[in-house]
């Protein structure tokens, strides 16, 4: 069962992109740091998506701090769509 075990420590693509708020603030436990970073460095769409995560953030100034859940669901919807566009 060594396939299991890798799955459990390897970040799905949604679970990155729920992390990449805290990942780009330096928020992350050192383990959950490492399984973003293993995750981004073997897929290309989450690479670029951090890429593109960074730029927004780097145009908006900073990151906004301690919104709930749904307010970041949010954002992520707004993101996805100007993506799109
Ligand atoms: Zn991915």
């Amino acid at each position: 069962m060594t396939d299991q075990a890798d799955q459990t420590t390897q970040l799905s693509c949604q679970e990155l992109v729920e992390l990449v708020t805290d990942y780009l603030e330096g928020a992350l436990s050192p383990e959950a740091h490492f399984r973003f970073e293993a995750h981004i460095s073997r897929c290309d769409g989450c690479s670029v998506y951090l890429e593109q995560m960074r730029t927004t953030v780097k145009m908006l100034g900073n990151l906004p701090v301690g919104l709930p859940a749904c307010a970041e669901r949010e954002l992520l919807d707004a993101f996805r769509g100007w993506r799109s566009s």
